[in-house]
């Protein structure tokens, strides 16, 4: 018997390897990329297993053999299988932790016998519906019922309502409570007749959408020829301003790229999945698409998995896990907004969506397509020096102007008197609007009501319990909760360390700034839009509905409110507070408070009437202030680009944060050093001082606790990503690594290392 080499289904550190089965002659001719049942462990449970080698014989001895094969599971090819071992060497996660990417991850694998034999199936592929109706075996009804015992009541009452025309087993439970057993007797007896059909399961498919083409202006055409005159798979940067007509240009993209008869994936930043995208590409491209998220239920993406593998779906539309359809054709990858850190995960496998785009690329010789409004400091880099093509949208679409931005020293707002979080300008503003019957959208990054709670007395400030971080105050639920664990808890009316009652609330959340608008303005019709808010499924669709048929004026949110919108009769943003994001202890502060400014203000102004924008800010003199006021990108990406090159950040290196947790504080720090030491060794032995230079020593992270665990970590700034990668592989395998008791967490440019 021939031997397989098959990685077992479990998320386990301890057996990320293969195993060895022979293969029984009956399940011969045996494929790598199968799914297949094996029996396992001292115990032989049956578990699935995944195959990834198939060969004559084996250095191991007393082989177990392969049960089954499952059926109709999606088929791994090579080039997914090759991903595979790129993910877990690059993200240095487990090889099934990759393998997962590619397939939908829940089985619920059924066994059942046939002749004799056990084969397996995954219970939730292909939903079929039975159908049922008269044979036509008898001419009229009474026939039917004469051939039924006249106390067989439940035979009788399905014959009297069933027609020739079949009727779903769903609808004719609702009408008669019949079982599955009352049905097979009576097709038994030849009087009905059973049909079944399958159920693609798509959330989106009643939906009526239409999107018209629209003649490309000039800025468009040069961007869509240029795209066109690369016969090599290349990658562009759309560089385009707010309101420039990108996605006009992608979607073109994507009509060509079909018509050479290759697919596509379109990715978006989760968020703006529900928005406006899906009306626009399914309004384009009809039922041609997938879509591919994690709210989707697992029948429903195995269903799109499967039409994406026979190639019903050319389109997959999705945020990043979208990266990963299994498509065998492709020729095209679009990341729009590709700025956006929710393309980085933040689970394992921790992989960075432009890179995988890139490895797919290699692979199936396809063209990227990066766009965005304020590219990251690192795709511009490598538009200008490196194998990126720039291509500009200059213009907004029929020249509408951009708005004009103003800064509020929020500090003078102060000094004259105003001690509210509305500065007088963005008051007037938002007066005047009111009365015009134009529509305004606030951007506040914090949510909740006070985000800081203390004892103004001895200072002492209200912590969570189980992490190193101030808990912030919910109004609606009159508790604070922490935005790191979710633990809630009331708010002390005494200070639990000096008894003072002087419990003071500061920082303004969302919830606050709703609250504040509702009493300034009683006229005005106010919706607000956070995490807090958007919990009900729906939510998040009906604010948008809302807002977009004029049934608001004000639109408050968090970031949610800053993407990809396009709303005509938006003439003001204002943004309450600038230096949220200015002031995160991250070397990409600058970069994220520059993009969120130029982005929330790109929703101003989109339709005939003019634009504007009211920035708050205590620090009006900051780079990335005010340039974002004079909307030049270059001018930011010019300092920012020579800050990172002075302090050695991306892309001027790469960034390997290697983290370990742990309930006890002590050991999580030793198991810290114990790596590093391990690490430091390793690198001096094969590599040298060079590489060395580059370890920064371990410490506590600077939120020491989360979720009761104690967190600490190292970094590494290396322009040498490979060689580390390999040595920390190998260290990975070790004895001593495996069997420490912290949480080893190794993150490749990571988000944040707070
Ligand atoms: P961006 O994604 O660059 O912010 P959009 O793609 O949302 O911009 O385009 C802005 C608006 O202009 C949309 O309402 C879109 O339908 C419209 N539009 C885009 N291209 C054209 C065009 N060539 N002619 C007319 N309208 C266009
Ligand atoms: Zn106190
Ligand atoms: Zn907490």
């Amino acid at each position: 018997m021939r031997v397989a080499e098959v990685y077992i289904n479990q998320i386990n550190r301890n057996i990320d390897y293969s195993f060895d089965y022979y293969i029984p002659d009956f399940l011969e001719p045996m494929e790598i990329g199968l799914r297949v049942v094996i029996p396992f462990g001292v115990k032989n449970s049956k578990i699935d297993g995944l195959v990834i080698g198939i060969k004559e014989s084996s250095e191991h001895k007393r082989l177990k053999n392969i049960e089954g094969v499952i059926e109709d599971y999606p088929k791994l090819n090579d080039w997914q299988i090759k991903m595979c071992y790129w993910l877990q060497k690059s993200y240095h996660c487990l090889f099934m932790e990759a393998v997962n990417c590619f397939v939908p991850s829940n089985l619920h694998i059924k066994k059942k016998k046939e002749n004799g034999r056990n084969t397996y199936y995954m219970a939730n592929a292909l939903q079929e519906l039975k159908y049922y109706k008269l044979s036509g075996k008898y001419c009229n009804r009474e026939d039917y019922l004469a051939q039924i015992k006249s106390n067989a009541t439940k035979q009788r009452e399905i014959l009297s309502c069933l027609e020739e025309i079949p009727v779903s087993f769903k609808e004719l439970k609702e009408k008669t409570t019949c079982t599955t057993a009352n049905l097979n007797v009576l097709i038994k007896k030849g009087l009905i007749t059973e049909s079944k059909e399958i159920n693609i399961r798509n959330p989106y498919k009643d939906r009526e959408y239409q999107y018209p083409a629209n003649t490309l202006n000039r800025h468009q055409q040069e961007a869509f020829d240029l795209f066109n005159s690369y016969e090599k798979p290349s990658t562009f940067l759309l560089h385009g301003v707010t309101g420039s007509g990108k996605t006009e240009v992608y979607l073109r993209y994507i009509e060509e790229t079909i018509k050479r008869g290759k697919s596509c994936i379109y990715l978006v930043p989760e968020i703006s999945l529900t928005s406006q995208i899906i009306g626009r590409i399914m309004g384009r491209f009809k039922e041609n698409i997938g879509i591919i998220h994690s709210h989707l239920s697992d029948g429903e993406k195995i269903d799109q998995w499967n039409a994406i593998k026979n190639k019903t779906v050319r389109i997959v539309l999705g945020a990043r896990s979208a990266v990963f359809a299994p498509m065998d054709d492709l020729g095209l990858i679009i990341l729009d907004e590709e700025h956006e850190n929710t393309f980085k995960s933040n689970n394992r496998p921790r992989y960075n969506t432009h890179e995988v785009a890139k490895k797919l690329q290699d692979i199936h010789g396809c063209h990227i397509v990066l766009g965005s409004a304020t590219p990251s400091v690192s795709s511009y880099y490598e538009a200008l020096y490196g194998h990126v093509n720039l291509l500009e949208l200059p213009e907004r679409v029929k020249s509408i102007p951009m708005p004009e931005i103003h800064i509020i020293d929020m500090k003078e707002e102060l000094y004259a008197g105003n001690k509210t979080v509305i500065s007088r300008k963005l008051h007037n503003g938002i007066l005047q609007n009111l009365k015009r019957g134009e529509q305004t959208i606030l951007f506040l990054n914090k949510r909740g009501y006070s985000t800081f709670v203390f004892c103004r007395n001895c200072g002492y400030a209200v912590n969570c319990p189980n992490c190193e971080i101030s808990m912030t105050y919910h109004h609606n639920i009159k508790q604070m909760a922490c935005h790191y664990c979710g633990h809630k808890e009331h708010v002390p009316t005494i200070c639990p360390k000096c008894n003072s009652d002087k419990i003071k609330y500061t920082g303004s959340g969302t919830q606050k700034l709703e609250m504040q608008l509702r009493k300034y303005y009683p006229q005005a019709r106010i919706l607000r839009m956070d995490t807090d808010s958007m919990q009900r499924k729906g939510a998040y669709e009906e604010t948008i509905d809302l807002f977009q048929k004029g049934k608001a004026d004000i639109l408050l949110g968090t970031q949610m409110v800053t993407k990809g919108f396009d709303f005509k009769n938006v003439t003001l943003v204002g943004v309450i507070l600038a230096d949220s994001t200015l002031n995160i202890p991250d070397y990409k502060a600058s970069e994220r408070t520059f993009q969120l400014i130029t982005q929330v203000a790109g929703r101003a102004g989109r339709g005939d009437k003019l634009g504007e924008v009211i920035v708050q800010t205590y620090e009006p003199d900051h780079y990335a202030i005010t340039l974002s006021q004079a909307y030049d990108y270059k001018g930011f990406y010019d300092q920012e680009i020579s800050y990172r090159k002075m302090m050695k950040y991306p892309p001027f290196s790469d960034i390997i944060y290697i983290g370990f947790t742990n309930e006890d504080e002590v050991e999580v720090s030793r198991d810290c050093l114990k790596y590093y030491d391990k690490l430091y060794k390793l690198v001096q032995e094969e590599e040298g001082e060079e590489l060395l230079r580059e370890m920064y020593r371990p410490t506590a992270s600077p939120i020491k606790k989360i979720n009761k665990k104690y967190r600490w970590y190292f970094i590494i700034k290396t322009n040498y990503i490979l060689q580390y990668n390999s040595i920390l592989n190998k260290l990975s395998k070790e004895k001593e690594i495996i069997e420490l008791q912290s949480t080893l967490i190794i993150d490749i440019n990571p988000n944040n290392i707070l």
